[in-house]
């Protein structure tokens, strides 16, 4: 990775820095507190902070807040912390648009007197309508030619409270005309009575983002303010409020493409819409696809900060797989978390030849190919668990578990040999399989070297843990639930999505481990304790991720 060529925004910053316009970078990034930060935001974190730490400039963390009705401060803290667990520190206090209220009026006010905004009654259907389509174009406002005096007579009686919701705005006045239909004089401010999380009621007209958002870069002496492509549109207006306001500075905006996932939605909007309506568990939800959710899930901040850059920075919108996210998170936990042993779905081995009432020891390696992970011991016992799918009374040639007349191991106990078992005459299930032991084959080691391919996992039926194991899969069961605007997103969520598996039975060690920590559970998939429903009592575990990529709708 560290001679993969810099991508596009890199490049232009990186020139700006040699070229002397700019000695340092200043970028930011800027949530609106009215959601969680999901994956794709995870994308602009990583831009605007990575680029930060890259070039040695600096990154703000800025909430633009100029939309009091959908926005809390429970949003606020959660961006913090997600922001924090990804890895990455803001200057020394984040920042808010609405600390700029003030200033922001008084730029408006300075729009006014340069004859370049205009208070207007039109209503919002009617500005819509006169605000013309592509191919049609637009008719200027009847109040458009105002004097500035009555201007800033009337844009100070709103803001005193003297006038009703959506009775009066502030339009920028530029041309009702422009191909580009933001340029047809914007709405750069409306009246709202909402109490605002911060600035509470101090205000009754709220500033409108592409106003806001470039006079915030520019206060802040932005040098690159880093947007999704959608943003594109607006930028002749984000060029045009400031240099008709002849700012000191001039932040340049530059779009990339916004992340897009196969197998999820997006917007917070639709995130929440599935929070309010129960079709998840909260917005960190381990199916959710926000950074809390994903914490939740397993993911480690290093795998979702290798994927965004596995996916890179580009100028054209694409879908990017799932199994791109999964394998980042596979990679690292394979190396990077220890193996432990459950049984998920257990049936129990009697060992007949095995001493009753001894608990032996035996040594469990934490990791495969790190020996510095260490070892754990595993007691083994005369009756244990094994997975019901490893045992099979008619197996196939290809199967190398355990059957008639099959010998296999159990990982680091020993070589069992099949002898019999029971089935339920009511379900046909196998209750109870007996075996004999080879007593010199401990450690799973076959004394004479005779070949036995097949080894399995186990738990002790004596010492063990009972544990609750969520099977978490995707939230959605098509590639783009929103590809049909016909049909609901919510039509195509996945029934299987959660799986709750209350009998599993895992080896003791498990109750050390701490609440996300990430394990293997051995031939099973990667888990961790869930932080939420998990109790002392009785451990949940969130499986993570599975060993292979072998997704299938
Ligand atoms: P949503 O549509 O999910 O509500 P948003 O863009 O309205 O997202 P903001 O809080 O305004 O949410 O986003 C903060 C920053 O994160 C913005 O600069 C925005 O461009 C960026 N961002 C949001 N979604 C994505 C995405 N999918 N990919 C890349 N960047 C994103
Ligand atoms: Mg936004
Ligand atoms: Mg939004």
């Amino acid at each position: 990775t560290e001679n993969k060529p810099l991508d596009f925004i890199r490049q232009i910053i990186a020139d700006d820095l040699a070229t002397g316009k700019h000695r340092k970078s200043i970028t930011r990034f800027p949530p609106e507190p009215n959601g969680y930060l999901h994956i794709g935001h995870a994308k602009s974190i990583c831009l605007n902070f990575g680029v930060a730490e890259e070039f040695g400039g600096t990154c703000n963390l800025r909430f633009d807040d100029t939309n009091p009705s959908k926005e809390d401060i429970s949003y606020v803290e959660s961006i913090k912390e997600d922001v924090r667990w990804l890895g990455f520190n803001w200057g020394e206090k984040e920042l808010y648009a609405s600390d700029y209220f003030q200033t922001l009026y008084e730029f408006a006010v300075s729009l006014i007197k340069r004859g370049k905004a205009y208070v207007c009654e039109l209503s919002p259907d009617e500005i819509r309508e006169y605000r013309g389509t592509l191919t049609a174009p637009g008719k200027n406002s009847p109040y458009r030619d105002r004097s500035v005096a009555d201007n800033l007579k009337l844009f100070t009686a709103m803001k005193n409270g003297e006038f009703t919701e959506g009775s009066h705005v502030l339009r920028a006045k530029i041309d009702m005309n422009s191909p580009n239909l933001n340029m047809r004089d914007p709405v750069i401010y409306r009246i709202l009575y909402a109490d605002h999380h911060r600035t509470k009621d101090a205000w009754k007209i709220y500033p409108m983002y592409d106003y806001t958002h470039c006079l915030s870069d520019m206060l802040e002496k932005i040098t690159h303010s880093l947007c999704t492509l959608e943003f594109q549109d607006h930028r002749p207006l984000y060029d045009w409020v400031l240099d008709t306001l002849e700012t000191p500075c001039h932040p340049r905006q530059i779009e990339f493409a916004r992340l897009n996932l196969s197998y999820t939605v997006m917007s917070k909007r639709k995130l929440l819409r599935m929070v309010d309506n129960d079709h998840v568990d909260g917005w960190d939800d381990p199916r959710m696809l926000t950074i809390s959710g994903l914490r939740r899930r397993g993911y480690t901040p290093g795998s979702i900060r290798n994927f965004c850059r596995t996916i890179g920075i580009g100028k054209s919108d694409s879908r990017i797989d799932m199994a791109v996210l999964e394998n980042e998170i596979r990679s690292d936990l394979n190396v990077n978390a220890e193996r432990r042993m459950c049984v998920q779905d257990p049936v129990k081995l009697v060992i007949d030849n095995y001493p009753e009432n001894q608990v032996e020891m035996v040594e469990g390696k934490n990791h495969p190919q790190d020996p510095d992970k260490g070892i754990r011991p595993l007691p083994f016992t005369r009756e244990i668990f094994i997975e019901r799918d490893d045992f099979m009374d008619d197996p196939p040639k290809k199967y190398f578990r355990l059957g008639p007349g099959r010998e296999v191991r159990l990982k680091y106990g020993y070589l069992v040999q099949y002898l019999s078992h029971k089935v339920n005459p009511e379900t046909g299930e196998v209750e109870e399989i007996r075996c004999t032991y080879d007593p010199e084959s401990k450690g799973g080691f076959a004394p004479d070297n005779r070949k036995v391919k097949g080894t399995i996992h186990w738990v002790s039926a004596e010492k063990n843990v009972p544990v609750t194991i969520n099977m978490y899969d995707r939230l959605f069961n098509v590639e783009d639930p929103e590809a049909d605007k016909d049909v609901d997103f919510l039509e195509h969520l996945n029934p299987e999505s959660k799986v709750v598996l209350k009998n599993c039975i895992a080896e003791p060690d498990v109750v050390n481990l701490s609440v996300g920590q990430n394990v293997q559970f051995e031939r099973l998939g990667y888990f961790c304790i869930d932080s939420v429903e998990s109790t002392t009592d009785k451990p949940v575990f969130n499986r993570t991720v599975t060993l292979k990529d072998s997704w299938t709708p």
